[in-house]
């Protein structure tokens, strides 16, 4: 295991103030920033010195590591009870994961490339992180486990697939960033309690995209 000394615990105080300067507010989203080591995360050491900055990266099989404020910014969205379950589809590096798991939320992830799938599973498991990780197409959802409380996509879809919203209880929501090419607009889709969806948007992020079959 990666160590987490006094000088990575010192640039993730400092990540922290950084979110609250752009806008993040929620004193748990915060305190889980805080406590997750984010360069446990980064496979290439030359990133590194870089894994407190806010800034997306590399990591490996053409997929990145989403930005902190991306992260916490969804994470806000979510706004779950401790103990709600949630969906993740892309599992990428496990950062949003291992943020999800700090949440105390009850946290599923899917991703569609193997060797992140199995990468990540190790990485989680060797951090003592329980997630239940899935290596499939994130378009079909997790069936068997739903519905879920939330729905959290960190890649851009073109399209919301009716899967999801469908796997969501009553009054839960999806998170989702929609457009194809360059950027993409957050969306929350809110499934209503009579079954209604109601569509949000929350403005332009930037997203490697969701892809479809292509397990
Ligand atoms: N949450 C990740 C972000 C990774 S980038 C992190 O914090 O590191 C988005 C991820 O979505 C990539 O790993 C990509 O392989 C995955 N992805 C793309 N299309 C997908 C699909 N249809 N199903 C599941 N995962 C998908």
């Amino acid at each position: 295991m990666v160590k987490d000394d006094y000088r990575h615990q010192g640039l993730r105080k400092r990540l922290v103030e950084d979110l609250k300067t752009k806008g993040i507010s929620d004193p748990a989203v915060l305190k889980a920033i805080g406590e997750v080591p984010r360069h446990s995360f980064i496979d290439d050491s030359a990133f590194l010195e870089l894994a407190y900055q806010d800034i997306a990266f590399p990591i490996g099989c053409g997929q990145t590591i989403s930005q902190p404020y991306t992260v916490a910014f969804q994470t806000q969205l979510l706004a779950g009870k401790p103990g709600a379950k949630v969906l993740e589809i892309g599992t990428g590096s496990g950062y949003q994961t291992a943020v999800l798991v700090k949440m105390g939320y009850k946290v599923f992830s899917i991703e569609r490339h193997r060797p992140l799938y199995i990468r990540t599973k190790e990485r989680l498991q060797g951090m003592g992180l329980k997630a239940s990780l899935f290596h499939g197409d994130g378009y079909l959802g997790a069936p068997k486990e739903a519905p879920f409380d939330r729905i959290l996509v960190t890649c851009g879809a073109p399209f919301i697939p009716d899967e999801l919203p469908a796997q969501l209880k009553p009054g839960g929501w999806l998170v989702i960033p929609v457009g194809e090419g360059e950027e993409q607009r957050m969306i929350k889709l809110l499934k209503q309690l009579d079954g209604s969806l109601l569509k949000e948007d929350l403005g332009a992020f930037r997203f490697v995209p969701m892809l479809k079959n292509k397990v």
